[in-house]
This record gives C-alpha cells, sequence and structure tokens, in this order.
C-alpha cells in the first residue's frame, strides 16, 4: 500500500483564504476595523524571531492588522506584564500571543495566563485549558485545531475511531486528545513512561505523534489502513523531519501527513481563524 499525502499546504490555504474573506467582510461590518493581533518576543532567539515573523506577514495577508512588540532579553517581569495588560485593555487588538519560550528569568505559564481569556488566540491559558475540558466554547490550541482539519481532509472518520497520541504536553497532547474526545473517537495518550508503545500505536486507527524525537515511530508500528498524523519538527542532519519515518509508514498507512508540508501550515492558518473568532466575539458578531 502507498499513503495518501494529506497536503497541510493546500489545507492551510483554504482555511487562509477563508479567513480572509470573513476578515474583509467582519472589517467592512465594523467600519473598516479589521481584527488586530499583537504578538509579544522578548529576546533575540533566531527560531522565535522567524516564527513571530511568519505570524505577523500571515496577519497581514489576511487584512489582520499586527502589532509587533519586541523586547529586549532583560525584560523585567513586571514590564511584560504592564505590557500585556496594556494590549489586554486595547480595543484595537484581538488576540494576544506571547511567543515560547521566554528568556530564563520570566515564567512561561505567568505571562501566558495574564492574557485575557478573550484574546487568549493561542489556547493555553488556565482558561482556555477549563474550558476545552469541560466541552465549553472557547479559544483552541492552534496545532491541535489544524490536525482536526487535517483528518477532515482525509475523509477520516472519528467517531468510535481508536486514536493513540504519542506526547502529553500542554501545547499540544492534552488538548489534541480533549479534541478528539469531543469528536467521539476512543483515545489514548502515550509519553516517556509507556510500557510497550509500540504495540500500543499498532491498535491505533489514528496515529498522532508529537514527540520531538525524529523517526521514533517505526513502519512496523503502524497499523495497516491507519491515518497517520505528525506533528514533530525535528532537524536531521540538517533537514527537518519528523517523528515518524514516512517512507516505512507511508508502506502502510491509508493516510499520512508529510514533514514539512503536513502539520507545520495549518498551525499559523487556525491562529488566524482564532484571531478572527476573538474580535467577531469582543464585537459581539455571532
Ligand atoms: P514536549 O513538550 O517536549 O513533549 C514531548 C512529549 O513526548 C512528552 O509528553 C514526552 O513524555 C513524550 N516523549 C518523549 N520521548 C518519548 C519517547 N521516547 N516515547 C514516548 N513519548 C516520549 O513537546 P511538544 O511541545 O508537545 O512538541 C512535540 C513535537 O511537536 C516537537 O518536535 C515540536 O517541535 C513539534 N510541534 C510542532 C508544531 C507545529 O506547528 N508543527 C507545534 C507544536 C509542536 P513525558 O511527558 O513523559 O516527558
Amino acid at each position: 500500500m502507498s499513503a495518501r499525502i494529506i497536503d497541510g499546504k493546500a489545507v492551510a490555504a483554504r482555511v487562509r483564504a477563508q479567513v480572509a474573506t470573513e476578515v474583509a467582510e467582519f472589517t467592512a461590518q465594523r467600519g473598516g476595523t479589521p481584527p488586530g493581533l499583537a504578538t509579544i518576543l522578548v529576546g533575540d532567539d533566531a527560531a522565535s524571531a522567524v516564527y513571530v515573523g511568519g505570524k505577523q506577514k500571515a496577519c497581514a495577508e489576511v487584512g489582520i492588522r499586527g502589532f509587533d512588540h519586541r523586547l529586549p532579553a532583560d525584560t523585567s517581569r513586571e514590564d511584560l506584564l504592564a505590557l500585556v495588560e496594556q494590549l489586554n485593555a486595547d480595543p484595537e487588538v484581538s488576540g494576544v500571543l506571547c511567543q515560547l519560550p521566554l528568556p530564563g528569568h520570566l515564567d512561561g505559564v505567568e505571562i501566558t495566563n495574564a492574557i485575557s481569556a478573550a484574546k487568549d488566540v493561542d489556547g493555553l491559558t488556565i482558561a482556555s485549558a477549563g474550558r476545552l475540558a469541560l466541552g465549553m466554547p472557547g479559544l483552541r490550541p492552534c496545532t491541535p485545531s489544524g490536525v482536526i482539519e487535517l483528518l477532515a481532509e482525509a475523509g477520516t472518520e472519528l467517531q468510535g475511531a481508536e486514536c493513540v497520541v504519542i506526547g502529553r504536553s500542554n501545547l499540544f497532547g492534552k488538548p489534541m486528545a480533549q479534541l478528539l474526545l469531543q469528536h467521539n473517537a476512543t483515545v489514548t495518550i502515550c509519553h516517556s513512561r509507556t510500557k510497550d508503545l509500540a504495540a500500543t500505536c499498532r491498535g491505533a486507527d489514528v496515529l498522532i505523534a508529537a514527540v520531538g524525537v525524529a523517526h521514533l515511530v517505526k513502519g512496523d508500528w503502524v497499523k495497516p489502513g491507519a491515518v497517520v498524523v505528525d506533528v514533530g519538527m525535528n532537524r536531521l542532519d540538517g533537514k527537518l523531519t519528523g517523528d515518524v519515518d514516512f517512507a516505512a509508514a507511508s508502506e502502510v498507512a491509508s493516510a499520512i501527513t508529510p514533514v514539512p508540508g503536513g502539520v507545520g501550515p495549518t498551525t499559523i492558518a487556525f491562529l488566524l481563524r482564532n484571531t478572527l473568532e476573538a474580535a467577531r466575539a469582543q464585537a459581539g458578531v455571532a
């Protein structure tokens, strides 16, 4: 068998185009005021600067106004919290995100939690995580939302499906499991202490890997006909590669996401969608 490749770039382009149309409608309804996304970058980490630059560029492309805050690495906790408070109060700012990781003297969890739940477009505050866990409406983390969209694109039936998520981070694994539960999947979460990871993976109709170990998932861990989603982003011999042995897994799976070009592009697309949703909720527009 040779798996169908789930094209994350195409899915992301479709979501972005839809968001652009809806942003134009929203902006016209609001007398020319577009949704706004404020990004905060503390320090000069090169990778973080690339991510933030990509988010700002993506905003501009769909008509969302960007507020790009770059602060020195020695910014104090008090000054950073003051900026978050200022952005929380700014009516032109619909969404706020603080790029992680932060320099060592700052607590990423504390700073993230200072973002108002209404503007939490990364979906990472305690309030957003709680709303997701309780099945209440709210802003969802962008990468798991993107994975749900990719699974829909692949025509994956989630109801009653055995879904295995490798990784239990607050950023991805836990919210991914919650979203799958909301789609009536049967969900198993694996992590570094899981006893027989290979055997657990072999039971999966849908296998989602978010570990950060290149090619951890072997071809013979994949159940024939399974759908495989590779969230991992690793550098191997200077090339970006995933957590799944793509060549071997694609011989067994029915559909699989590539790295690059799979999950990655959908994350920013859902950040844009969340910013629009936040703007709508703040404006009282359905
Ligand atoms: P993380 O916080 O480091 O979590 C990694 C998880 O993998 C942990 O739960 C850890 O278990 C588990 N793990 C580590 N080694 C394992 C092993 N040998 N067997 C089974 N489980 C193992 O990472 P993350 O933030 O969730 O990200 C995971 C990967 O996804 C990274 O490569 C990251 O770059 C990528 N990512 C990509 C996107 C995107 O937009 N494409 C977004 C987010 C993340 P313990 O909890 O027991 O330590």
